[in-house]
C-alpha cells in the first residue's frame, strides 16, 4: 500500500497513491506545482545554505535540526517518485556511522541534550522518508540505512528513560513496524509515548508542557504546549493505540482532540495562539492578529485527523482535515510555489515588506522564499506529494470519498472517476468505470448510495457551497461581536492592498447574503459594509483566505465586526 499511514486495523482502510490518482483540479494542480516547483525550490535552498553539505562533512551550517529538513524533502521526493531522490539519499547514506548513528550536528557528542538536541526527531523524519521509499519503489540502500538507524535506537533507548524533546520518532517507528513487521519498533514507539510526562525531560524556559512532558498522554485532557510537537505526539499515540489495541489510549486522544477543536483551534483549522513557545493558548484564547497557526501544526493536524478517521470512521475527522487543508496548508505557498507562509494569522494590520532570501523570523505578513528555521516548506513538499492518500478510503462495502476532487479511484473491484469543480462548485459526479456484481457503497461526505453498480452509472451529489455567515464562540473575547464568511470548505477574508480601503474601522451587514463574483475561476464575494463614523455604505470584496497575499503587501482580516 503506497500510503504514509497503513494501520493493521481500523474502521476504514486507507487507499494509496496507487489507488487514487489526482487529475487537474484544486488538489491535482497543487500536487503538480509541488513536483514542478516546490521540491526543486527546497532542494536548491538547502544545497545553497549548506544543509545538504552537512552530510558531506562540510563545516556545519544551519540549525541543530537541519538534517530533518533534508529528510522531509526526501520523503516528498519518494512520494513524488522524483528521480533526484537517489542522489540525495546517497549523500545521507554515506554519513552513517558504523553503529548506525547518523546526525551531522552531534556526531562525537551524541545524546547530550534531549530537550533541544533533536536527534531522535531527525531520525523520525528519516524513517518516514525510508517508509515512503519502501512503499513507492521497494528496498534501497537508503531503507537499509533507515533500518540500521532504527535498530540503533532500539538498542540504545529500549531500556533507558529518555525521550526526545520533539516528538516525531514515535509515529515513524510504528510505520516502520507496519512495513517490516519487526515488533521491536512498535515496542520502542510505545515506550517513548508512555515515558512522556514521567517527567522524562528537564524543565525549560517554556515549562514542561512545551514538549508535552508535564503529564502522561493518558492524563491529558487537551493539547497544549508547542503545537507541532503536540500534533506529532498525538499521531504517534494514535498509531501505538491502534496497533496495540489500546482503546483507552485512543479514547484519550479523541477527547483531547474534541476539546482542542472546540476551544483552541482557529476558524481556518489553524492551531497555536501564542508566538511564545509556538504554542496553544488557553481555552478560547484565539486572537486573530496574534494567531501563530504554523503551517507545520496544520500539517500535523491533518495527519492526526486522518489517523483518527481511519481508526474510527467518524466523518468529523475528515471535515476537520478538509478545513485545515483548504485554509492553512493550501494558504502557505504562493501561487507560484516559490514563497511560503510560516505563520498564518487571521488578521494582518500592517502590510508586509517584500522578503528576499532567508527570513530570520517565523512571522511575517508576506510569504518568504525560505526561513532560518525552514520546517514549513519541506513539510508542504511531503504533504502535497502524498495528497492522494487523504482523498478516499475503502471498506469491504465500497469507497468513501472524503475530499471530492477530480481523480480516479479504485478499490476492491470498484473503479471510479470523480468529476467536480469543488470547492468552487458543489456538484460532484462520481462515474462508475467498473464494478463487481455485488452491491457496493459509494459515499461523498454524508451522501451515500449502496447498490449493484454498472459501468456508466453516475452517483451525483450536490454539496452546499452557498456562502454563509458564521459567528465565533462568544467566549473567544478577541472576536466577540464579529462575523466571518465561509463558502463550502473555504474561509474568506477581506484583503486590502496598499492604497486600498482601510479595514480597521470596517463593519459588515450580516443580514445581507454575500454576492458571488467569479474572477479567473475563483469565487470572490461582495458583502455590504460601512466604515465606522461614516454614513455611506460600501461594498467589501472578500477573497478565499488561502489566496490572500498573492497580490503584494496588504492588510487582511477574516473576522469583521458586525453592524
Ligand atoms: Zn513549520
Amino acid at each position: 500500500m503506497v500510503n504514509p499511514v497503513v494501520p493493521s486495523n481500523g474502521v476504514l482502510t486507507p487507499l494509496g497513491l496507487d489507488a487514487v490518482r489526482l487529475s487537474p483540479g484544486f488538489w491535482g494542480d497543487l500536487r503538480e506545482l509541488n513536483q514542478e516547483v516546490i521540491i526543486g525550490h527546497c532542494l536548491d535552498w538547502m544545497e545553497k545554505l549548506g544543509w545538504i553539505g552537512n552530510f558531506r562533512g562540510e563545516p556545519a551550517r544551519g540549525r541543530e535540526f537541519a538534517d530533518s529538513e533534508v529528510y522531509k524533502l526526501l520523503e516528498g521526493m519518494a512520494w513524488a517518485r522524483d528521480p533526484r531522490f537517489d542522489e540525495l539519499a546517497e549523500t545521507v547514506v554515506a554519513a552513517q556511522e558504523p553503529d548506525g548513528y547518523l546526525n551531522t550536528r552531534w556526531s562525537g557528542d551524541r545524546y547530550r541534550d534531549f530537550e533541544w538536541g533533536h536527534e531522535l526527531y531527525c531520525y523520525g523524519h528519516m524513517i518516514q522518508a525510508g517508509v515512503a521509499r519502501w512503499r513507492t519503489s521497494g528496498e534501497h540502500a537508503f531503507t537499509d540505512t533507515v533500518r540500521r538507524v532504527a535498530d540503533h535506537v532500539c538498542q540504545r533507548f529500549m531500556d533507558s528513560a529518555e525521550v526526545c524533546g520533539h516528538p516525531e520518532i514515535e509515529m515513524a517507528l510504528v510505520e516502520l513496524y507496519r512495513v517490516t513487521g519487526a515488533e521491536r519498533y512498535l515496542e520502542m514507539a510505545r515506550r517513548f509515548v508512555e515515558r512522556r510526562g514521567g517527567p522524562a525531560l528537564a524543565e525549560v524556559e517554556f515549562g514542561r508542557a512545551y514538549f508535552q512532558d508535564d503529564m502522561s498522554v493518558r492524563e491529558a485532557e487537551v493539547f497544549r504546549g508547542h503545537a507541532v510537537r503536540a500534533m506529532y505526539l498525538a499521531c504517534g499515540t494514535v498509531d501505538v493505540a491502534v496497533e496495540t489495541g489500546d482503546t483507552e489510549l485512543l479514547a484519550a486522544v479523541e477527547a483531547q482532540w474534541e476539546r482542542t477543536i472546540a476551544r483552541r483551534t482557529h476558524l481556518t483549522g489553524g492551531m497555536g495562539s501564542r508566538h511564545s513557545g509556538e504554542s496553544f493558548g488557553d481555552d478560547f484564547e484565539l486572537p486573530p492578529d496574534r494567531a501563530y497557526s504554523e503551517t507545520c501544526a496544520a500539517v500535523g493536524s491533518v495527519m492526526l485527523s486522518h489517523r483518527l478517521l481511519l481508526a474510527t470512521g467518524r466523518r468529523r475527522y475528515a471535515e476537520q482535515a478538509e478545513r485545515t487543508l483548504y485554509n492553512v496548508v493550501a494558504a502557505s505557498p504562493a501561487s507560484d510555489g516559490r514563497s511560503f507562509f510560516y505563520t498564518n494569522p487571521l488578521q494582518v494590520r500592517v502590510p508586509g515588506q517584500a522578503a528576499e532570501g532567508v527570513n530570520p523570523r517565523a512571522e511575517g505578513a508576506l510569504r518568504a522564499p525560505w526561513f532560518a528555521v525552514s520546517c514549513c516548506p519541506n513539510n508542504l513538499a511531503r504533504t502535497f506529494a502524498s495528497l492522494p492518500a487523504y482523498v478516499a478510503t475503502g471498506t469491504s462495502e465500497g469507497i468513501q470519498i472524503h475530499h471530492p476532487t477530480p481523480s480516479e479511484i479504485s478499490h476492491d473491484g470498484l473503479e471510479l472517476r470523480v468529476e467536480t469543480g469543488y470547492p468552487w462548485e458543489g456538484g460532484v459526479a462520481v462515474h462508475v468505470v467498473s464494478a463487481p456484481a455485488e452491491p457496493r457503497r459509494i459515499s461523498v461526505g454524508e451522501h451515500a448510495d449502496l447498490r449493484v453498480w454498472a459501468p456508466g452509472d453516475v452517483f451525483a451529489v450536490d454539496l452546499d457551497v452557498r456562502p454563509r455567515w458564521v459567528r465565533p464562540d462568544p467566549r473567544v473575547d478577541a472576536v466577540r461581536g464579529c462575523v466571518a464568511v465561509e463558502r463550502g470548505p473555504l474561509v474568506y477574508c477581506a484583503e486590502s492592498p496598499e492604497g486600498g480601503p482601510s479595514l480597521e474601522l470596517v463593519h459588515v451587514d450580516a443580514e445581507v447574503p454575500p454576492q458571488e463574483d467569479v474572477v479567473d475561476g475563483v469565487v470572490e464575494l461582495d458583502v455590504q459594509a460601512a466604515t465606522l463614523g461614516e454614513a455611506e455604505e460600501l461594498t467589501l470584496r472578500l477573497v478565499p483566505y488561502h489566496r490572500w497575499g498573492n497580490r503584494g503587501p496588504a492588510t487582511m482580516r477574516v473576522w469583521m465586526p458586525g453592524m
